[in-house]
């Protein structure tokens, strides 16, 4: 028998959104809030998603714009190599996030959009403090939630915040006649990339620590990007593989759990499975912190590393490691592996290329 819960979640996005989805359809009495006034909106997101989004959920024509499935990437020298890849799908945010939420909507969770999530309240039960239109609005609960993005308002009311790092995403959508290849350039700011939306629009962008929007403009001049049709920037937390996400049933999950691929920004797929997880957890009453970790801690930790030995890379380093992936060994494993699933990845480029070793002396600078 199932003991009937009220859970409140923090946040619409593709997280909070897919756990009460799945919280709802195990029968709990699920609200969610969000401090904005539609759904998916802004966009701060590039919205693409490696085959392992198949894992989670079906595609849809509701919300996919564009499939793609050759990479090309840059060296400093002008060289590139076109990789083959597994279908990745190129998603509309504000239509991605408002699916997952009507599929909540549809198993009984309730939205309350502009309602922000501003304290805890003392008292038996988990009661919040939010703001509607500048009125105080109370919710008590049995669970909380906080799948409310980067900054995380809910981690830092239970105590669990903590020092983090971010990478600022400055990215624009414009018009851009394209050969439906995803151009990644890892050399510039932390990565760049442009992304095909249609053969006539990319979303570009360039993540960083710093001068972001003076690489994007320079990204832009070189490769005569025509007129921005919006800016979609944001912020990217940098995992922190020491991150709390669980203080008594007070739960954290996606960007607001640091769950995001350190060397691509990507953290939708990490935060739908993570609220799998969690949902999996509150049924069969088991530790979040410890679940999550046996499926995504060594995948988020490897990017980590990649990350901080990519950091330091000299513009030599990128020329000679870009050659070494021109070579078909390597780009077959590019083909055949998921990004995700990068421990895999490294493992097999390490077995074929035991000399690319020589870049973890960088983790000791
Ligand atoms: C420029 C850029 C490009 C990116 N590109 C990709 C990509 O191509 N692929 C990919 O997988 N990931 C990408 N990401 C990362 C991706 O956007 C996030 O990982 C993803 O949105 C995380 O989903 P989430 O639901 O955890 O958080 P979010 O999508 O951030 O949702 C959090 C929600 O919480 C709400 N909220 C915040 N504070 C409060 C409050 N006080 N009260 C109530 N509600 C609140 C917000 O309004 C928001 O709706 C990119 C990020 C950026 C910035």
């Amino acid at each position: 028998m199932i003991l009937i819960m009220r859970i409140d979640i923090i946040g619409a996005g593709p997280s909070g959104s897919y756990a009460a989805y799945l919280l709802a359809k195990n029968g709990h009495d699920v609200s969610v809030f969000d401090k904005k006034q539609d759904i998916g909106k802004p966009v701060q997101c590039t919205g693409i998603l490696s085959e392992h989004f198949l894992k989670i959920m079906k595609p849809s024509k509701e919300f996919v714009l564009n499939e793609v499935t050759t990479a090309r990437i840059y060296a400093p020298n002008g060289k590139s190599v076109n990789a083959r890849i597994k279908k990745n799908y190129v998603v509309c945010r504000k239509k991605f996030d408002s699916y997952i939420a009507n599929l909540a909507k549809s198993t009984g969770a309730k939205f309350h959009m502009e309602h922000s999530f501003h304290s805890l309240a003392k008292g038996n039960r988990i009661s919040t403090i939010l703001y509607n239109k500048g009125k105080k609005v109370k919710s008590s609960c049995d669970i909380l939630i906080g799948a409310d993005g980067p900054l995380s308002p809910v981690s830092k009311a239970a105590g669990i915040y903590k020092n983090r790092k971010f990478v600022i995403g400055s990215q624009i959508e414009a018009v851009k006649k394209n050969d439906n290849c995803v151009e990644f350039y890892p050399y510039i700011g932390c990565y760049a990339w442009i992304v095909p939306v249609n053969e006539k629009v990319v979303r570009i962008g360039v993540s960083g620590y710093k001068d972001t929007v003076k690489e994007l403009k320079e990204i832009c001049k070189t490769k005569k990007i025509g007129l921005t049709l919006e800016n979609q920037s944001g912020i990217i937390p940098i995992f922190d593989p020491s991150v709390k996400t669980q203080e008594k049933n007070i739960f954290i999950l996606g960007d607001a759990a640091t769950m995001v691929k350190a060397t691509t920004g990507g953290g939708i797929n990490q935060g739908l499975m993570a609220a799998r997880i969690l949902s999996e957890c509150i049924k069969n009453r088991k530790n979040f912190d410890i679940a999550w970790r046996s499926k995504m801690h060594l995948n988020l930790y490897f990017h980590l590393i990649a990350h901080k030995i990519m950091q330091k890379f000299s513009i030599t380093d990128w020329n000679f490691l870009i050659e070494e992936f021109s070579k078909p060994d390597l780009r077959k494993i590019l083909h055949d592996e998921s990004r995700d699933d990068i421990m895999k990845m490294m493992m097999k480029i390490a077995i074929k290329r035991p000399k690319l070793f020589i870049f973890a002396k960088y983790l000791a600078i």
